[in-house]
């Protein structure tokens, strides 16, 4: 039997929709995904204070965050199903969603499926994966490995910013190389990084080579105008250059914009095939905040319920 509403996605933007579809008595399914390898709940799984997400004056830990949010949807009635999606099928109704193991039929659907950080394309990469390389300094930057060594985090954004500084409390120093001058990151990350004695900035530079043996023990940089070649010694190199949405499995099944982030009839959360909505970082390279994520997760419930009372589903 179809289920009124699948939500795709287990992040802010997912859970929220959750708690609003749960609490309208539509008994949501959620499918969390582990996006083949990563994990459930999102990017706020690898995020360790979050200091901007309101009603929380003293800061709270991201997974917590995410577990809270998970809880309060399971509370009302949610559903979880923890796999990963493959294949969409919107060209009749109700819609079907499946992988290997599943179909699940579903006449209304909540695409949440986010976004993946970015890796650099060197074969370099490859090879010192978990042997230094990472895209994920939350998660990895306590290990052993790191302490009291010099470490590198490549990118200009916030991300490159909260990333070295988070390192500086394992790291001996840490080196911060964007391929450019000006950074991408707001005022006051890039104040709190350029004050930070630990950190040493690599402008105008990008990373040519990650070298080694068994561990990764150094990077060698190229000066983007200058063209010098330089070797920096370091343990560590963590990525923080952006993010792709996640939308692979869905492409050909409704509309994505370039840079494949799912396009919605804004202000509302409706793609371009009627009964699916999509919300948080999937349509938006923009904001990228979790609660700017819940906001539209919040909307696409909205939506959804609208439209399945309309159609006399809800
Ligand atoms: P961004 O897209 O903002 O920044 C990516 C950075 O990586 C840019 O500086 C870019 O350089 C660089 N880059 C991209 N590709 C390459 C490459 N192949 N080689 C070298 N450098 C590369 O991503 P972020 O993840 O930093 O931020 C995403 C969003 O999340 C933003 O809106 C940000 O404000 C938000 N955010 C907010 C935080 C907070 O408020 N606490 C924390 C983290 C993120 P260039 O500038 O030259 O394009």
């Amino acid at each position: 039997m179809a289920k009124k509403i699948v939500i795709i996605g287990s992040g802010p933007a997912g859970l929220t929709a959750a708690i609003y579809t749960a609490r309208a008595g539509l008994q949501p399914v959620v499918i969390e995904g582990f996006m083949k390898g990563g994990q459930a709940g999102g990017q706020l799984m690898t995020t360790t204070e979050v200091e901007n997400f309101p009603g929380f004056p003293e800061g709270i830990d991201g997974p917590m965050l995410i577990a809270n949010m998970r809880k309060q949807a399971e509370r009302f009635g949610t559903e979880f199903i923890l796999e990963d999606i493959d294949r969409v099928d919107f060209s009749s109704k109700p819609f079907t969603i499946s992988n290997s193991s599943r179909t699940l039929a579903t006449h209304a659907l909540i695409l949440a499926t986010g976004a993946s950080a970015r890796i650099l394309d060197l074969p370099s990469v490859k090879t010192f994966w978990g042997k230094g390389v990472s895209a994920c300094a939350t998660c990895d930057g306590a290990l052993p490995i790191f302490r009291n060594q010099q470490i590198a985090v490549i990118g200009g954004g916030d991300s490159a910013i909260e990333e070295a500084t988070f390192l500086t409390r394992f790291a001996s120093k840490v080196l911060l190389v964007h391929r450019r001058k000006e950074f991408r990151a707001s005022r006051a990350m890039q104040n709190r990084a350029f004050e930070n004695p630990k950190i040493q900035m690599i402008l105008d530079s990008v990373i040519e080579e990650i070298y080694g043996s068994q561990l990764m023990e150094g990077i060698r940089t190229k000066n983007a105008i200058t063209g010098e070649i330089s070797d920096y010694p370091c343990r560590g190199l963590f990525m923080a250059i952006g993010h792709t949405p996640n939308t692979a499995f869905m492409q050909g099944a409704l509309e994505l914009d370039e840079k494949g982030y799912i396009k919605v009839r804004h202000p509302s959360t409706a793609t371009s095939v009627e009964g699916v909505f999509a919300c948080g970082d999937v349509i938006d390279p923009h904001y990228r905040q979790a609660i700017s994520a819940a906001g539209t997760g919040c909307s696409a419930a909205l939506d959804a319920e609208r439209w399945l009372q309309a159609n006399n589903l809800g």
